[in-house]
């Protein structure tokens, strides 16, 4: 599952020379889950993460590469949650690490899927996630309850990772959370739509869709990320046209 390194790279370089703070959590630093939405009132909210009119990003990139991804970790770009005054920019980026993929695509894209679902299971205490999919934000209001019980990102990451590593096909995962006013968030939305369209395309080529490059919709995509067309012609038509 190489299609998404390079995706991966140009987000590492996003943040290259800043110094994040790093967790290795384990399960028993999570945060309580209550295994189902929960509303935060507005009068009960402290502040909003990535809130309209801020910067927000949210995706999710895979690789099968232990260099890229090679342990389970939580970094932060930025403030910690008890550190935070006000409404924030914010950015959730997860890279996982995944085995055994490369042998049936249709399972490797179902198991893509399946993975990414795994973000809508996690329902922190005081911690209430909303997710744009289409405008690849995510908006977090934070209780001022959770804040004075310690809530944190090593805490929240450790349920992110946890809930991730449920499916097995998950070797690793890295979740990273960023806070720092000013950064480039417009570039981490380009990046989540890129990741978005890697995905889609995948779809198609599983789909059985024609291989003549030159007529195809998904070009772009293809003469971008590498190793595309080997996946496309290696599944699909052997009479591919490039
Ligand atoms: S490899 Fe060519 S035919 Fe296949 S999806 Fe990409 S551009 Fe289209």
């Amino acid at each position: 599952m190489e299609l998404y390194n390079s995706l991966i790279k140009e987000t590492r370089a996003l943040f290259e020379g800043a110094a994040p703070k790093t967790w290795e959590p384990g399960s028993r630093d999570a945060w309580k889950d209550l295994g189902a939405s929960e509303l935060v009132l507005q009068k009960d909210a402290a502040f909003e993460l990535g809130a309209q009119g801020k910067g927000s990003a949210n995706y999710v990139l895979f690789t099968s590469n232990p260099e890229l991804v090679g342990k389970d970790q939580v970094l932060l770009y930025g403030p910690d949650l008890g550190q935070i005054r006000g409404e924030t920019d914010f950015a959730r980026i997860v890279l996982l690490r995944v085995g055994v993929l490369d042998e049936d695509d249709e399972v490797v894209y179902r198991t893509l899927k399946d993975i990414e679902f795994a973000k809508y299971h996690v329902y922190p205490e005081g911690y209430m996630v909303r997710m744009s999919p289409e405008s690849y934000r995510e908006q977090v209001r934070v209780s001022k309850a959770a804040l004075k019980k310690g809530i944190s990102f090593k805490a929240i990451g450790a349920n992110y990772i946890e809930a991730y590593k449920k499916n097995p096909n998950v070797l690793n995962a890295v979740v990273i959370f960023v806070t720092q006013p000013g950064l480039d968030y417009k570039k981490m939305q380009d990046l989540a739509k890129m990741a978005n369209k890697v995905t889609g395309t995948l779809t198609h080529i599983l789909e059985g869709l024609p291989t003549d490059c030159s007529v195809c919709a998904l070009k772009d995509v293809c003469d971008e990320v590498e190793g595309m067309k080997e996946l496309h012609f290696g599944v699909g038509d052997k009479g591919a046209k490039h």
